[in-house]
């Protein structure tokens, strides 16, 4: 009896000591069945910790239990043999890939609705009438439509009259001036009996407003209009359409905080342009308004003290209600982009800056609405936070940064050197990203796209939330350092 007892513990102990039967598991991940390209990644994922091999060869297994390995595959059924071990046992798993080798894509079969908007979009219909832009309208180059939305020109108030000339899809083709057209979304229009015309500037004049320097201009409406900056020397560039000058008065204050002169010119007949030269380098935003039919140019002040601290600084966190990209393991970008803000918010309130989030928790929240909570929050500074997708799964793919505007290219370059300390791939500094949170003139602002989502070795950082502090570490330094070099370059004017 007692033996028995004894070899009952002596087992019982064995089985806490050695759980040799923990079960392995294995999924494929993003598994196809049928491919028509002989390039395949192939993605599983097992317990981490485990060993694995495909077809013989080792394979390495990421801390989120990942592994993978890249096939070029032959015509037909193709097998992959994945060995799982724990140690003390060894299961066999075999996946079934298809390559259908004929050559062709299937012909794409668009269905009665596809085909008429495929012929709507290749049919522009004329159009002559007008209308008046509603709160949210932003002018376009062209009718291009990425993921992003077509290129964008600039916001435009409401209550400005435009005159259209066609239609394709949902867009209208708008004439700002004899030579100048650009496309506007219908949503953000309807129509008003008022026609446009070109008419004479009124009064003008240019003083310190406070925490900004204002240009005012009235006219006998409101009209559209499109700005630009330049850089070395920095010149904000208004041109508003339908205008003829007649502003025979340009009185300048010498009391102006950002603003060393103002000039305007007529480069066509029916253009005005209003050309803005900054006494500093960095610009810290303009604002263009309508107030009646006066138009309001604010160039915002340098802050006193360019540091972090007392700063406004904006934080978005890309996405949320819809999860982003998804890593092959299911982690999903709107949840690792709010960490890293949240740690990036924790950092910047320890240096004294105060945080505005456009997002504070996992739910859905548009573009629009973003950009309002950044602008009634009278931020100094913008940094979204997104992961990118794309590219091989089984290599880093590393960081980048992007901006739209040029005036926004310093804020990004300091962004991403500081990122690539990380040692992750530089995949590079993007300029003219039609990105809708860069289109903004009221604070510059750049986006941080940390690391890919899709790569096996990227997305075991991302998994890692000790790596998350470290991201946003880097990117509190690049803010850091972007404001020393704003200091630098106004004490040295
Ligand atoms: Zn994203």
């Amino acid at each position: 009896m007692k033996r028995i007892i004894s070899s009952i513990a002596l087992l019982v102990l064995a089985g806490v000591l050695f759980p040799a039967n923990a079960e392995i598991t294995f999924r494929a991940l993003e598994h196809r069945d049928t491919v028509r390209s002989p390039k395949y990644y192939f993605l599983g994922a097992t317990e981490p910790g485990n060993t694995v091999t495909i077809d013989g060869e080792a394979a390495k297994v990421y801390k989120t239990g990942a592994f993978g390995k890249e096939y070029k595959l032959v015509p037909g059924n193709n097998v992959i043999k994945v060995n799982i071990s724990d140690g003390s046992q060894t299961v066999e798993k075999e996946v079934n890939v298809f390559f259908k080798a004929d050559g062709r894509m299937p012909e794409r079969k668009y269905s009665i609705e596809e085909a008429k908007r495929k012929i709507d979009f290749e049919e522009f219909k004329e159009r002559s009438f007008y209308v008046e832009t509603l709160p949210n309208a932003c002018l376009q180059y062209g009718t291009g439509s990425d993921r992003l939305g077509g290129s964008k020109m600039g916001w435009l108030n409401p209550g400005i009259t435009l005159k259209v000339t066609g239609e394709i899809q949902d867009l209208f083709k708008v004439q700002l001036s004899e030579n100048r057209f650009a496309y506007i979304a219908k949503e953000y229009v309807k129509p008003t009996p008022k026609v446009t015309r070109t008419v004479n500037s009124n009064n003008m004049s240019v003083f310190n407003n406070g925490k900004s320097d204002r240009i005012s201009i009235s006219f006998p409406e409101r009209l559209p209009y499109v700005s630009w900056t330049q850089l070395d020397p920095t010149i904000i560039n208004v041109d508003v359409y339908g205008a003829m000058n007649n502003s025979n008065w340009l009185i300048h204050r010498r009391d102006l905080g950002m603003i060393d002169y103002v000039d305007v010119q007529q480069p066509e007949s029916d253009v005005f342009r209003i050309v803005i030269k900054l006494k500093e380098k960095y610009a810290w935003g303009y604002a263009i308004n309508y107030q009646g039919n006066t138009l309001n140019i604010d160039i915002k002040h340098s802050p006193e003290e360019i540091s972090l601290k007392g700063m406004v600084i904006g934080l978005d966190a890309g996405h949320g209600g819809n999860p982003g990209a998804i890593s092959p393991t299911g982690i999903r970008e709107a949840d690792v982009n709010l960490s890293i803000v949240k740690n990036i918010k924790e950092m910047l309130e320890a240096k004294g800056a105060k945080v505005v989030l456009s997002r504070t928790d996992e739910y859905s929240i548009d573009m629009s609405s973003r950009r309002k909570i950044f602008l009634d929050n009278d931020i100094d500074l913008l940094v979204s936070i997104h992961n990118n997708a794309g590219g091989s799964p089984l290599v880093p793919m590393g960081t980048s940064t992007y901006y739209k505007y040029i005036q926004n290219r310093e804020l990004a370059a300091c962004l991403l050197d500081r990122m690539i300390e990380l040692d992750v791939p530089n995949y590079g500094l993007t300029g003219n990203f039609n990105f809708a949170l860069g289109t903004p003139t009221e604070y510059p602002n750049a986006l941080v796209e940390c690391l890919f989502m899709s790569s096996l070795p990227d997305e075991e950082k991302l998994a890692d939330s000790a790596y998350l502090k470290k991201i946003a570490q880097k990117v509190v330094l690049g803010l850091e350092d972007y404001l020393k070099k704003v200091k630098k370059a106004r004490q040295g004017k």
